[in-house]
């Protein structure tokens, strides 16, 4: 028997590829609906489309344009492939509905407390039942359990993700970015679900980013009487030295920091790790191996995102003088986000001048 930990969609993903080829598999977690609090906002590339079939059950809006916006610089992208929202509740329970139709069993609130000899202990209805497993997959999120069970920690550091789901009067399929000193450490971003209905938030390596997102707010003219509700959370940083597996215990998504540092998305990462550990579990491979793609990719978010972090309003408004250039425009609003390397040459190729930057890479 697989036992996964954590109904988040790396989680019911996984459920879902292992069910489908056959094998038992059971899923423990820890909340009773499945993808509530949300806290998430939900914007994925359409790279989705090669996990699970795109369909308006989950999806709230499509975004077709990004505004990218530095202290004094502004530029419009316009998507060649609409970026999708999601609502993380219906997305997460969309993916559970085919994991559990393909036979595998789930078991909402039961909260896993502990491994040891072939043996979990779960908390349901405050009573500790003992179960055993032969293999343990945790996807219990950036704080895992299973993780801390088993010694599998390590020296993990977070962003913190302030956001607010807000009234807000924009064009709803035009997303915003926003870089330079008001943002420290990441940006912030203002993510249409309607005409009137926005995620607002930022993220930042501490946990004092509050006084950060109340003078954003204030900047776009927004009060915190509009807020509807929070849905702030902490996001991994992905570390290249954490590991992934011990034993027949293996770790997936953001339990395993599988997370973009350039922009926080975990949901595509964590999906792409469920096919390699699927794939791992099912024909005897090495898990750590067959992410051999997935973490190169992940080590040049990291790379790319350092450099970010050392750069000042100056250079923001200097960088996006130059990706308002049509040349540079086109590539921009072609290549997916997924692949920066691929993004990264074909702008050289096109603009020279971005060789400044990327010179801080190596
Ligand atoms: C503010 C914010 C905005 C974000 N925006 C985006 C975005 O736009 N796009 C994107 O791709 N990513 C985004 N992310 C990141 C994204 O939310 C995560 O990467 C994604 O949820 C990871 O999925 P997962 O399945 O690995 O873990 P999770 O979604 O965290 O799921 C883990 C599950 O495990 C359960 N669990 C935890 N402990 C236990 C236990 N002991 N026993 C049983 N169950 C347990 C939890 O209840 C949860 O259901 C954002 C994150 C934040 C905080």
């Amino acid at each position: 028997m697989i036992s996964i930990i954590g109904a988040g969609p790396a989680g019911n993903y996984l459920a879902y590829l292992l069910a489908k080829a056959g094998n038992p598999v059971q899923i423990f977690e820890e909340h009773e609906q499945i993808g509530a609090p949300i806290q998430c906002t939900g914007l994925l590339t359409p790279m989705l489309a090669d996990f699970l079939e795109v369909s308006d059950e989950y999806l709230v809006n499509r975004l077709k344009r990004i505004k990218v916006c530095a202290k004094q610089q502004s530029t419009i992208i316009t998507l060649q492939n609409e970026e999708l929202m999601v609502q993380r509740q219906w997305f997460d329970s969309h993916i559970a509905k085919k994991a559990e139709d393909a036979g595998a069993q789930y078991y909402r609130g039961h909260k896993f407390l502990d491994y040891a000899d072939g043996m979990m202990s779960v908390q349901h209805d405050g009573k500790v039942q003992r179960i055993p497993t032969d293999v343990l997959v945790g996807a219990d999120g950036p704080l895992s359990q299973v993780a801390r069970s088993q010694g599998m920690l390590g020296q993990r550091k977070f962003y913190f993700g302030i956001q607010a789901r807000m009234k807000y009067h924009g064009e709803p399929d035009m997303y915003e970015v926003h870089f330079g000193d008001d943002f420290p450490e990441f940006f912030g971003w203002i993510t249409p679900e309607s005409r009137e209905v926005a995620r607002i938030g930022l993220a930042v390596k501490h946990n004092r980013g509050m006084p950060y997102f109340e003078r954003f707010l204030q900047r776009k003219g927004l009060s915190k009487a509009d807020i509807i509700e929070y849905q702030s959370g902490i996001i991994p940083i992905y570390d290249p030295r954490l590991p992934v597996q011990k034993g027949n215990v293996y770790l997936l998504g953001d339990a395993a920091f599988q997370v973009k540092a350039t922009t926080l998305g975990g949901i595509i990462p964590g999906m792409a790790a469920a096919e390699v550990l699927a794939d791992a579990l099912r024909n005897g491979k090495d898990y750590q191996k067959g992410l051999g793609t997935l973490n190169r990719q992940l080590r040049l978010h990291l790379r790319i995102r350092r450099v970010l972090d050392r750069f000042s309003d100056k250079d923001y408004d200097a960088l996006i003088a130059l990706v308002g250039k049509p040349r540079v425009k086109r590539i921009i609003e072609s290549e997916s986000r997924e692949f920066p390397l691929m993004m990264l040459v074909k702008l050289l190729a096109a603009e020279p001048r971005l060789l400044r930057f990327a010179r801080k890479l190596v």
